[in-house]
């Protein structure tokens, strides 16, 4: 078969339908290039609407490339951070080493993008809107395999059935749980908690971050502009994960309360502020490992299938990188790929860069927070003798994957 009459064959037989459980980064992603490929895709939100705003996420190495060919690598260049200095502070507030952000995360000035993830999720949105059916407030109920497809039902009471549905639900994903079990499986505590939310920037930052450190607490205030706002962000050490503050957002708050009841600096107003907050976000620091990232039908993308931690800076490069080689996976060079093969070209594809990534966590990450005074005192030390000047090189395993070309477009659009 030409791949003229491949191009034929696709378009004259009917579109599988597939659906796609979160619109936030590797949801949005997939279904673009889902789309692209020939399927018909619905995407399916819990939320009402798209979240904005948010905390800062970096877009780096491979994961570029594949915004570039999404075309809207121009539009998230125009809200690029440009976050120019990280300054540590000691316990009483003094400084100990003012660096350029990238000298410890291992970023590309002048390539590496760092975008709200509000920015990032409403460019992927506008590139599929037109082309995707979007079901916000809504989520999936009942999974069942034993037919043909996937007989979907929703918790809004509809009933649908997919060729292939595929879970992008973050870290605390509800679809993996159904198809493989309970999250404490996969989830490996990395021995960390942290709480985030906004705050008014009365501290006078401006595309800037302040973190100040003790034996295993940090707090930051993280200026993404010259606005009235900045991130405020609490990480503490916490030998095991604790549960039962998970569902209750008092008890989050009186352990964070507790935590940092005596630390000096902003923290007692960070504190105050976190009360007030109505976008406190607060999780265990963890990643998700899992041997397997499908199960029949149904396949998972992004944080879901391998969440690296924001130690590593890597999620929403993940979650970009894997919604491409899913999709390109499934297209390959035959159209009429089966999902089992399709799903495990994915991972044979894909599975050493995430490994490569969640393994920046032994590297440096966790180091960046240590948990004893000799530590600290080691990490201050460190960060005194590094460089202002932005990194020009990277760490390898941003880009530790090249992105084949997978076959053209089914449905017509330039690329
Ligand atoms: C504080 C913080 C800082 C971070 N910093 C960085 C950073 O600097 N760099 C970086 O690259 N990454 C960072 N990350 C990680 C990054 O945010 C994630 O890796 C990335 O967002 C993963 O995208 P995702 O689409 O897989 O999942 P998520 O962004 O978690 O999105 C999941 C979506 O699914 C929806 N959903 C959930 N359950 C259901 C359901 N049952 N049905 C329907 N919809 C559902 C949710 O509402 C959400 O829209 C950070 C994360 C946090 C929390």
């Amino acid at each position: 078969m030409t791949r003229i009459d491949l191009m034929t064959d696709i378009r004259a037989k009917p579109r599988r339908k597939v659906l796609i459980s979160g619109a936030s980064i590797a949801g949005p992603a997939l279904a673009f290039w889902l789309n692209r490929y020939g399927y018909e895709v619905t995407v399916v939100e819990k939320a009402g609407t798209l979240r904005a705003g948010g905390y800062p996420i970096d877009v780096r190495g491979t994961a570029l490339e594949v915004v570039r060919r999404m075309g809207i690598l121009p539009r998230l260049r125009d809200t690029h951070i440009d976050l120019r200095r990280l300054t540590f502070l000691d316990g009483d507030g003094g400084e100990v080493a003012s660096i350029h952000p990238h000298s410890v995360t291992g970023g590309v000035a002048g390539r590496d993008l760092e975008v709200r993830r509000g920015d990032l999720t409403d460019a992927l949105y506008s590139a599929v809107r037109d082309d995707v059916e979007f079901l916000f407030n809504d989520s999936i109920d009942t999974l069942d395999q034993s037919g043909h497809g996937v007989d979907v039902t929703f918790r809004g009471g509809g009933k649908r059935t997919f060729d292939m549905v595929f879970g992008a639900e973050g870290m605390h994903s509800r679809t993996r749980e159904m198809l493989f079990g309970p999250e404490e499986q996969f989830h490996r505590y990395l021995g960390y908690c942290f709480a985030v939310f906004t705050m008014p920037n009365t501290f006078g930052l401006s595309h800037e971050t302040m973190m100040w450190n003790t034996p295993g607490r940090a707090a930051a205030l993280y200026a993404v502009g010259d606005n009235d706002e900045v991130h405020a962000f609490l990480n503490f050490a916490q030998p095991e994960p604790p549960f039962d503050a998970f569902p209750n957002l008092e008890a989050q708050q009186n352990l964070v309360a507790e935590i940092f009841a005596d630390a000096g600096w902003e923290v007692p107003g960070m504190l105050a502020a976190m009360r007030d907050a109505d976008d406190l976000f607060f999780d265990a620091v963890g990643q998700i490992r899992m041997p397997r990232w499908s199960s029949g039908r149904v396949a998972l993308v992004g944080d879901a299938a391998y969440a690296p931690s924001f130690l590593t800076g890597q999620g929403t490069s993940l979650a970009l990188v894997g919604a491409y080689m899913l999709a390109g996976s499934l297209a390959g060079s035959l159209a009429e790929r089966d999902h089992a093969a399709g799903f495990a070209a994915y991972e044979h594809s894909t599975r050493e860069f995430v490994t490569v990534n969640q393994g920046l966590v032994g590297e440096g990450g966790a180091t960046l927070f240590p948990t004893t005074a000799e530590a600290l005192e080691q990490r201050n030390n460190r960060l005194r003798s590094l460089s202002t000047m932005p990194s020009a090189e990277g760490r390898p395993a941003h880009s530790a994957l090249t992105l084949p070309e997978f076959m053209p477009m089914a449905s017509g659009h330039a690329r």
